[in-house]
């Protein structure tokens, strides 16, 4: 089987050029990595385990690719050398980042992004009504997951939807989370993550305009960029058959992008 990534792919059916669009890379989205039995304990799908987890950077592994940040990412595209990287995420920044799954991380020479509420740290995600409850790392736990190399991006100061927000409260999000995690971590974010995924063309201007080099979304349909990368939802129940679909997915939705007008 061809271990051909995304980018190989993309890249010879649809060479840049004018009128073309570069492929978004591959980038995937993670939040909890916990210990958990019952599906119905975990209504939006957010948590994996630490064995589902390791299962997956395995198969990564398997297939020559190596999971990295979005800013190393970023930084290796420009670069020409990013065809075997994919983006890791982890959006909220669970306190189980730091026991569950940093350590496996390290243990598969990857890296990714955190994306933190610097107006929640130390509290739990209170946006989820359904629960469970899950502990938010404080501002030591922050510190300690930048130290070990991994970057630290703003989801915002509280997980609103920014949609509808006005345009001083949606300021305040952008550049008051990015000035906090600034005096926190001694490092101005590069990167901003749209809670709930929802983005529109004034939250995306804004968002640059609030000084980030690029930004996470979910499916951003034809906003799809810079500043609102597509992301794939990696869940409990991601084997290697659902990954290599999820990746075939991925991949067929660029093509398709980079030939529409
Ligand atoms: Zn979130």
């Amino acid at each position: 089987m061809s271990a051909e990534t995304d980018t190989e792919a993309a890249r010879r059916a649809a060479p840049a050029g004018p009128g073309r669009r570069r492929p978004a890379p591959w980038v995937l989205m993670y939040h909890s990595v916990a210990e958990f039995t019952d599906p119905a304990e975990d209504p939006y799908g957010i948590t994996v385990t630490p064995q589902a987890l390791e299962t997956q950077l395995q198969w990564l592994r398997a297939r020559g690719l190596r999971g990295v940040s979005v800013g190393e990412l970023r930084r290796a595209r420009a670069a020409g050398r990013a065809d075997r990287l994919v983006g890791l995420t982890f959006d909220d920044g669970y306190a189980d980042f730091l026991t569950h799954a940093l350590p496996l991380l390290q243990g598969y020479g990857c890296s990714a992004t955190l994306f933190v509420l610097p107006g929640r740290l130390g509290v739990d995600n209170v946006w989820d009504p359904l629960g469970p409850r899950k502990a938010l790392l404080t501002a030591e736990g922050v510190r300690e997951v930048a130290a070990a190399g991994q970057e630290i991006g703003s989801h915002g100061l509280v997980h609103q939807h920014l949609t509808a927000c006005p345009d001083d409260v949606l300021a305040q999000e952008l550049r008051g989370s990015r000035e906090l995690l600034h005096e926190l971590t001694g490092t101005l974010p590069e990167g901003f993550c749209y809670p709930y995924g929802t983005v529109d063309r004034r939250v995306l201007a804004a968002t640059r305009a609030a000084g980030y080099s690029y930004a996470c979304a979910i499916a951003p349909g034809r906003l799809a960029g810079t500043y609102a990368l597509p992301r794939t939802h990696v869940s409990q129940a991601d084997g290697p058959l659902r990954l290599r679909a999820k990746q075939l997915r991925h991949r067929a939705r660029q093509l398709r992008a980079a030939v529409l007008p």
